[in-house]
């Protein structure tokens, strides 16, 4: 790692913008990276278990993705198509067709976005304002949904949305499950103020959530609340929107993270892991019935990706034809459990979070949990935390991580946390 002096001389920190962050806290400059590793300028080799926050769930440079991206470049594919037909496109549709959306029993439209989640976020908020001819859209606390203006009024964080610079409008914030701790059903306080007509809060356009919570601090809803939500929203004539771009895509073990809750969202957004390879792609599912805006209405010059379209194609032909690979995420969600439940060990009061490939350790505190991140690096993991406070450290490892060099990274891990907690203790097996 280098010094703070050396830091100060280097071209990020004399021209790049001050808005720079995860490279604060892994200050090395990487070169490249293969599966779940990275390996920066001095040969230095790190294992991933930030994964782009969720972009990389198959790792890095995937060989079949790369390959095929390779041909499509070799070959003279369209680099950029605005929203034209292309052959890419068609296969991407047919495959996520064919292996995502008949299977589940899905008939939602897919709209290509502007490539960030954010704007996936703001097609959804605005869509269900269209359909609904309302304005508020019902949000949670801890909930992140991106931030630009639309989406950031959703979101909670104070810091972001302190960025705004002006008021944050039309979201209607109410407890996120859990939040009032273990006796409150906070369900049914949201059903309590929607159907009391001087309660306050406007009939909602939609109702946003994330079934486990990526910035929020992985703060997991329950399935029958998930189930509760969807009711009231139908009862009230709000849409349900399930922000999937951060559990999606197989981080809680399967493609949307709410499969097995016996719901149907009307709008799902989606991005980060979306391409499968890292490239900027987003879009929105929607039922057919809401699919009212007109022709380029929410428009962007970069509306579908071309190269993503080809690795999102290998993507989920890959790993979603079959349920192998859901098997082997609920395989290695396990060991984590099993892991984090052994670094929660060391910390008094300790709270294991999240589910899947989408799990971390509140440790009580920022300063400790970010303690336990610095000293992983320093041991060559690269790990992040999130939560109100940054007090949750938060496992990201690219889905298709080796089992052994799974194991690695958490031993790793669970080093930094007994360095950091002055636990010299070796944790139980
Ligand atoms: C990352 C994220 C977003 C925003 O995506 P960007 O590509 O950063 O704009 C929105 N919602 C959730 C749940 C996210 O994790």
């Amino acid at each position: 790692m280098s010094t703070d002096k050396s830091a100060e001389t280097t071209i990020f920190a004399r021209r790049e913008s001050e808005a720079r962050s995860y490279c604060r806290g892994f200050d090395t400059v990487f070169t490249h990276a293969s599966g779940s590793e990275m390996t920066d300028e001095a040969g230095r080799r790190y294992i991933d278990f930030l994964a782009g926050c969720s972009s990389l769930n198959y790792g890095h440079n995937d060989p079949d993705m790369k390959q095929a991206l390779i041909d499509h470049l070799s070959r003279d594919g369209l680099a950029h198509a605005l929203d034209l037909h292309t052959d890419t496109k068609a296969a991407f549709l047919e495959a996520f067709e064919t292996h995502i959306l008949a299977r589940r029993g899905m008939d939602h439209k897919v709209m290509f976005t502007g490539p960030t989640g954010a704007n996936a976020v703001e097609a959804a908020m605005k869509i269900a304002r269209k359909v609904t001819g309302r304005t508020n859209v019902i949000a949670f606390t801890n909930g992140f949904h991106g931030v630009t203006s639309g989406a950031l009024a959703a979101t909670g964080n104070s810091y972001h949305r302190g960025g705004a610079g002006m008021p944050l409008q039309g979201v209607t914030r109410v407890p996120f499950d859990g939040y009032m701790g273990g006796d409150m059903d906070t369900a049914e306080y949201l059903e309590t103020v929607l159907s009391d007509p001087s309660s306050g809060v406007d009939a909602p356009a939609a109702i946003m959530l994330e079934t486990v919570q990526g910035e929020g601090g992985l703060t997991a809803a329950s399935a029958p609340w998930v189930k509760r939500v969807a009711e009231i929203a139908k009862a009230h004539g709000a849409l349900l929107i399930i922000d999937d771009i951060q559990a999606g895509c197989g981080r809680t073990g399967t493609f949307f993270s709410f499969e097995d809750m016996g719901v149907m969202p009307d709008i799902v957004t989606m991005a980060k892991s979306v391409s499968g390879f890292g490239l900027p792609m987003a879009l929105m599912l929607v039922r057919p019935e809401h699919d009212i805006f007109g022709p380029a209405e929410h428009n962007g010059t970069f509306r579908g990706n071309t190269h993503a379209f080809v690795t999102a194609r290998v993507a989920i032909e890959k790993f979603w034809s079959d349920d192998a690979f859901a098997k082997e995420i609920a395989h290695k969600a396990e060991i984590l459990m099993h892991a984090l439940s052994n670094v929660a060990e060391m910390v008094p009061g300790a709270r294991l979070k999240g589910r899947g490939m989408m799990q971390g350790v509140d440790v009580g505190s920022g300063d400790l949990a970010g303690d336990i991140c610095t000293r992983a690096f320093a041991h060559g993991l690269v790990i992040e935390t999130s939560g109100p406070n940054d007090e949750v450290v938060k496992v990201l490892a690219p889905l298709t991580t080796p089992e052994a060099q799974f194991r690695k990274g958490l031993d790793i891990l669970l080093s930094a946390a007994r360095e950091a907690t002055g636990n010299n203790r070796m944790a139980a097996e």
